[in-house]
């Protein structure tokens, strides 16, 4: 009918409007290297932050004892505790707890937020066996994960410079992080010293870099995105402090921040955008990742019932809900194989309550998670080549072929299955083939917890 043809038309017009060919995600690579420079070049030099992680070594493989590290950055936060046996016996025992954040916690005040996290801490060490127990007189040492933006003053000190993901918490913007933590700790009982403060994506790159050391680029597609990996300080104009015997420096991009004109917008982008908490900001992690695409679904389908009867002759009222559609739905949906598309069926029930579908709708939905995942997975995949280009990897060299390994995690690449195949692909397409032999996405399953408490005993106080 031509109530479905306005349906096709509003899908058809959005599809065109987020294609992303190779020339055009070249040229967002580009436009990322570009920013990369940029930002490393002087403070607030681009959108990228380009922040100094105060990270100049990556692990040895050498780290001993048994180190604590806190994870948040997201929908969960997760404590851990990490038994280090050196170069010979590696990683002996790892424990982890995890929590959901409760949503009021994530924007109400920070000493809430700590003393939260603090406690849960508290419980996880009262609970231990007596064997991780430090001799008498030793601290026990955290790495602190925290996957915000934070300008670092030393590997664990650092202010907010603002909250991102859904987080607004005011009176924590512009404070030592660290200073916050160690409050709540010392409030809620729990008697230990933060000896590194790190974000996921530097975490996950030490703990990839420990497990294998072709690791160079850590990526996280996760309710947010982002990426680190490892500069060569001489290439940091920005940096004036001592130069490391490395010679190296990890730098946390903040990527989500990426903007370019390149980037395939459209008006349910900038609506999203506008809406946000956060308007203006994070506009990659706004096309890429787990906490938007579910979301951007939900408003073309909103437009779709605004101008077509494909889900009735009235709009579900559920459809004009903000972020009621997850991603992990959207995922679901995404990946249905039946025949009559039965988890697209029951999705739209269950969350939207649209009931009977007609399979044209259900295939439509289908063809519209396609259509967000692509191209937020094509995105990321760019925004990769980006990194590659300003490491030089990009190309072949003359003599060893140089191997490269992406950490990455978050759950949106765990889980997504179409999504993480998607930008695999796309990264072996942007590639000329010889390099893209020796370039591979690997997954470092938390990763960043094990890689904060492998940096907590790498700058120990008792070393
Ligand atoms: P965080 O990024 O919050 O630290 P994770 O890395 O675990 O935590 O990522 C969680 C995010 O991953 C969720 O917010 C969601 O967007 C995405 N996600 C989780 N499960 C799925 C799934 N099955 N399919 C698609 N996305 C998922
Ligand atoms: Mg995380």
């Amino acid at each position: 009918s031509g109530q479905c043809a306005r349906a096709d038309a509003i899908l058809k017009e959005f599809k065109d409007k987020c294609g992303a060919q190779n020339s055009k995600l070249k040229q967002v690579a580009d436009a990322m290297t570009v920013e990369m420079h940029a930002g490393l070049a002087s403070e607030g030099g681009s959108k990228l932050k380009m922040l100094i992680s105060y990270v100049d070594n990556l692990p040895s493989g050498a780290e001993e004892g048994v180190y604590y590290a806190l994870d948040l950055g997201g929908t969960n936060f997760r404590v851990l505790r990490v038994q280090l046996g050196g170069t010979e016996r590696g990683i002996i025992n790892r424990e982890f707890r995890e929590v959901s954040i409760p949503p009021n916690l994530m924007v109400g005040t920070s000493q809430e937020l700590f003393d939260y996290i603090a406690a849960e801490l508290a419980k996880f060490v009262a609970q231990e066996e007596d064997r991780f127990h430090l001799p008498f007189g030793r601290k026990r040492e955290l790495g602190f994960t925290f996957s915000f933006p934070v300008m670092q003053t030393s590997i664990n000190t650092g202010t907010l410079a603002r909250w991102t993901k859904g987080f607004s918490i005011d009176d924590a913007v512009g404070k030592d992080v660290v200073g916050a933590l160690s409050s709540a700790m010392e409030r809620q009982g729990v008697d230990m010293h933060v000896s590194a403060l790190v974000n996921d994506t530097v975490g996950t790159l030490a703990g990839g870099k420990y497990a294998n050391k072709d690791v160079a680029v850590a990526v996280i597609m996760g309710t947010g995105t982002n990426a680190a990996y490892v500069e060569r300080s001489q290439a940091i104009p920005k940096w004036h402090g001592p130069q490391s015997e490395s010679g190296e420096m990890v730098i946390n991009m903040e990527w989500g921040n990426f903007r370019s004109s390149h980037l395939p917008l459209t008006e349910y982008d900038i609506g999203l955008d506008a809406e946000s908490l956060n308007p203006g900001e994070q506009m990659f992690e706004k096309l890429t990742s787990g906490m938007y695409l579910g979301e951007i679904v939900r408003r073309v389908l909103c437009r779709i019932a605004e101008e077509s009867t494909l889900f009735g002759d009235t709009v579900p009222p559920k459809l004009k809900t903000p972020f009621i559609l997850r991603t992990p739905d959207m995922s679901a949906m995404h990946h249905d194989t039946s025949y009559d598309l039965k988890v697209v069926g029951s999705k739209l029930k269950d969350i939207l309550e649209i009931s009977n579908t007609s399979l044209k709708a259900r295939k439509l939905v289908v063809e519209l998670c396609s259509i967000v995942a692509t191209r937020g997975a094509r995105l990321a995949a760019a925004g990769i080549l980006g990194i590659l280009k300003k490491m030089g990897r990009d190309i072949s060299r003359d003599g060893e072929p140089q191997r490269t390994i992406i950490a990455m995690d978050g759950g949106l690449y765990e889980h997504y299955t179409v999504y993480r195949v998607c930008l695999e692909t796309t990264l072996r397409e942007l590639l000329d083939a010889e390099v893209s032999k020796n370039v591979v996405c690997e997954h470092f399953n938390d990763g960043s917890g094990t890689g904060a408490a492998l940096l907590a005993a790498s700058h120990s106080s008792y070393a």
